[in-house]
């Protein structure tokens, strides 16, 4: 598993998915940085589950789709914790259903400024970090995709689906320009997961209304997906990059 003196960088750790990752990956004795948007009392919950465990973390507040919160949250990961080992790009949102006719600027400019720009300017500072070619001793980059990258989500929310598809090129293409350079670069692809992220988008039942088209016809956890993230975040993953890792129970 990782140096003892390494950090994982996890974006929106503080509920759902990242939350389940930074738990794992502390316990798997990475330190981590648990970056949130808004929520500072649930990744301050995140922080002390972390160190009632054994482990350490430090919550930092920064929205991925701002550039200056970017370089802050590197920044401060850079100053309070050991040298970076892993970036997770897992902050991301959805929007209410809607077909593509009735989306307005607005809505696009938020869904990919936040799920498509955010992760490249977050892989971008931590390839500064990780790359021998700037110095650094490698490490991993784990993208949260998903597959409605190749569903397409259609009458629900096709922007959502195409900015995952820029994440798996994201992947595709970064991990080939840094694999001589000591960094992996991988994406997890979650089905349908039992989280919150779906009653931000107003529908709170998503889960058990989609799972009949799940071929295991039924809903994932988020710990199922962090155990996969974990894997690619770990040497036993070590000739692995630039792969697209299902997790959706056979959707
Ligand atoms: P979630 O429960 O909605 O949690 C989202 C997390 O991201 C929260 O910690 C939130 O922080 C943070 N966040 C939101 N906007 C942010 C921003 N602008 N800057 C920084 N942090 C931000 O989501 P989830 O279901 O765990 O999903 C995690 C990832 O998996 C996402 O990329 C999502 O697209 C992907 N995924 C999820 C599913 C699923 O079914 N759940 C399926 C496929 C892919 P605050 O609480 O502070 O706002």
């Amino acid at each position: 598993m990782p140096s003892q003196h390494q950090t994982a960088i996890v974006t929106g750790a503080s509920r759902g998915i990242g939350r389940a990752i930074a738990l794992k990956a502390a316990a798997a004795g990475y330190h981590i940085c648990v970056n949130y948007a808004r929520n500072e009392a649930a990744a301050a919950d995140v922080v002390a589950a972390i160190e009632r465990a054994g482990g350490h973390a430090r919550a930092v507040q920064a929205d991925v789709s701002r550039e200056a919160d970017i370089l802050r949250l590197f920044e401060a990961a850079d100053r309070e914790l050991p040298p970076l080992g892993a970036l997770i790009n897992n902050a991301g949102i959805v929007a209410p259903p809607a077909r593509v006719d009735q989306m307005d600027h607005a809505r696009l400019e938020r869904m990919f400024t936040t799920n498509i720009t955010g992760p490249f300017l977050c892989a971008r500072e931590a390839v500064k970090r990780l790359s021998t070619k700037y110095g650094g001793a490698g490490g991993v980059i784990v993208n949260l995709s998903s597959v409605a990258a190749k569903l397409g989500s259609a009458n629900e929310y096709v922007d959502y689906a195409a900015s995952k598809a820029a994440i798996d090129t994201l992947t595709k293409g970064l991990a080939m320009e840094v694999a001589e350079e000591g960094i992996r670069v991988n994406a997890v692809r979650p089905g349908v997961i039992r989280t919150e992220i779906h009653a931000s988008g107003g529908q709170p039942d998503r889960v058990d209304r989609v799972k009949a088209m799940v071929p295991m016809r039924r809903g994932g956890e988020a710990e199922e997906v962090a155990d996969v993230v974990l894997w690619l975040m770990s040497p036993q993953s070590s000739y692995v990059t630039g792969s697209l890792i299902d997790v959706s129970g056979g959707r």
